[in-house]
């Protein structure tokens, strides 16, 4: 192997490394958009309307409320409109 093919290989695997650090990058944003936007079903999670023991989705940490107090607000894990008096399997006290 020559030096200017030496050179050709030293700066091909640094393109090549470049490229692969650009596509973790990526992978890793796609990643945290996709958790920060899409949650789990309903169903998955045992939601219910209503509280249990005391628990409810107004008082949970992962709860963001409406428009008032009584409207529906929405999850930062799970789908859809969730009431405050809801509850789900995922239920963190604030
Ligand atoms: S994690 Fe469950 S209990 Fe907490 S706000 Fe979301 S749906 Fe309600």
């Amino acid at each position: 192997m020559s030096i200017k093919d030496e050179k050709i290989s030293r700066r091909t695997f640094l393109k090549g490394s470049a490229m692969l650090a650009s596509i973790g990058v990526v992978a890793a944003t796609g990643a945290l958009s996709r958790s920060a936007y899409a949650g789990v079903p309903k169903a998955a999670m045992q939601y219910q309307d209503k509280p249990k023991n005391g628990q409810h989705c107004s008082n949970c940490i992962q709860f963001v409320p409406g428009a008032s107090a009584k409207a529906a607000g929405k999850c930062k894990l799970v789908d859809g409109a969730i009431s405050p008096n809801g509850w789900c399997a995922a239920y963190s006290a604030k």
